[in-house]
């Protein structure tokens, strides 16, 4: 679901007609400040969507990074289908709105005086503050692992430079070679994206490498779409066959304990040694750096909100939104982030009003490319639980590509992956 100006301006609008009464009085005049900190899919859309609804609110994004990449479709690139180019996002568009892009990084946060503090030495004051500064890698937690080896057995879950070190891994890997992908437990940013990057690897060695494979070495019992891969796989893949180009082996013993990349060798759970050409990492993940810094997030690494607002449970005036906090039954995604930050973004601009803000609905699509012409999808649609202390699946709502999903079909939901991609980035950045 894409919501407009006008359908964004009447949640808004509905809001301001329910917060009135009983405002309090307000000092009408001073420029009202925002500031956001981190320009992904989550702080560049709250940035948009906020300087749409009233563009006289002053709306800082404070992101050290001069253009954005896209982790959504990198997946292709490795598959040798994509032009890692492609992935790349200006913040022109948001500039245009008028909202003021600095490239720094936010080290700090003061929740009582309402302050971000940036590495590069500038304070900036906020009425409400926005935080989507995504998920942090948690490299201590598989043994052997961390930032420098991760040069050697990349994560290529920030896309970047580590997407591009993964696809020169493969383009030189010799046929017959093995690559493993460890993947995490839950919760974890793109439920679906190790399986859809298996798949896309495994795209690539069937025209290229065909006596190759790709191990999956899973923390989890079961994963996203589950049936609809395990049903691609056997189709385009050979699954299930003594040659298939993938294999899958479930956690939790499955799962990577230690790598050693100098020999380019991971130990799994069971003690079993498994040599590889290629070896990727992904390992658990929490609230970005910041998040954990400035207070705002629990014992669980992650960022516990108010389901209406968005506003942090642990610091006032501060919201979280995107991968970094708790969203109930919604998934870690790009598609939620822009939602959530709709969510977000109508409630800063209601409560800098005094405001109530209104009750929201949220939405999600996921699609995966698994291979040549073939597509799957999840969809959701989510509501506030009744006490309003979560968000809840909207029961009969979404759903799957069926099973029994015709060839074109699945033609289809390629096309409309990459008719979202174009829409959500420019929904989110303008
Ligand atoms: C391989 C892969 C495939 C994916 N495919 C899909 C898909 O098909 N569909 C989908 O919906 N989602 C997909 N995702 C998930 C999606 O990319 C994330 O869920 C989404 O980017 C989350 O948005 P966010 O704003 O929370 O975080 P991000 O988009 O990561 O943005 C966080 C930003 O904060 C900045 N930042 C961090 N710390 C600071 C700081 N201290 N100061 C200032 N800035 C800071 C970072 O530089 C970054 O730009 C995929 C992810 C991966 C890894």
């Amino acid at each position: 679901m894409k919501i407009n100006r006008r359908d964004f301006v009447k949640v808004a609008g509905a809001a301001t007609a329910v917060g009135l009464v009983g405002a309090p009085h307000l000092a009408f005049g001073a420029t009202q400040k925002v500031v956001i900190v981190g320009g992904g899919t989550g702080g560049a859309t709250a940035a948009k969507y906020i300087k749409m609804a009233d563009s006289s609110i002053d709306v800082t994004v404070i992101e050290p990074n001069k253009e954005y990449i896209t982790c959504y479709l990198s997946n292709e690139v490795l598959g040798g289908d994509r032009a890692f180019d492609t992935l790349k996002v200006s913040y022109d568009g948001l500039k245009a709105l008028g909202v003021n892009v600095v490239h720094d990084t936010a080290s700090g946060i003061d929740a009582e005086k309402k302050v971000v503090k940036t590495a590069g030495g500038t304070e900036f004051g906020y009425d409400r503050c926005i935080v989507a500064p995504g998920v942090q890698i948690l490299y201590d937690k598989v043994e052997g692992y961390s930032e420098e080896a991760a040069q050697k057995a990349p994560h290529a879950w920030k896309a970047g430079e580590q997407t591009l070190i993964l696809r020169k891994q493969l383009e030189d890997m010799a046929d017959g070679g093995v690559v493993v992908i460890s993947a995490p437990a839950n919760p974890f940013r793109c439920p679906p994206g190790p399986y859809e990057r298996a798949s896309q690897i495994a795209h690539y060695f069937k025209a290229n490498k065909p006596k190759s494979k790709v191990i999956i070495l899973d923390s989890k019992q079961a994963f996203s779409k589950q049936a609809l891969f395990t049903q691609a796989w056997e189709r385009l893949y050979g699954f299930g066959t003594d040659d298939s180009l993938i294999e899958w082996r479930p956690g939790p013993d499955a799962a990577v304990s230690l790598v050693k990349v100098d020999e380019m060798m991971v130990e799994t759970g069971f003690g079993d040694e498994i040599k590889a050409d290629v070896i990727n990492i992904i390992p658990p993940q929490r609230a970005g750096e910041i998040a954990q810094t400035a207070g705002l997030a629990d014992d669980s690494g992650w960022c516990p909100v108010e389901a209406i607002s968005f506003e942090s449970k642990l610091q006032k005036g501060i919201h979280v939104i995107g991968d970094a906090c708790i969203a109930g039954a919604m998934p870690k995604s790009g598609y939620a982030a822009n939602s959530q930050a709709k969510v977000a973004a109508a409630a800063v601009v209601a409560m800098l009003k005094g405001e109530e803000p209104g009750t929201p609905s949220y939405v999600n699509t996921c699609y995966s490319i698994v291979g040549t012409d073939y597509g799957i999808s999840v969809a959701g649609v989510y509501r506030m639980s009744a006490d309003g202390s979560t968000i809840d699946s909207v029961e009969g709502s979404g759903g799957v590509t069926p099973i029994d999903a015709p060839d074109w079909a699945h033609a289809r939901e390629v096309q409309y992956a990459y008719s979202w991609y174009k829409n959500i980035v420019k929904d989110s950045f303008g």
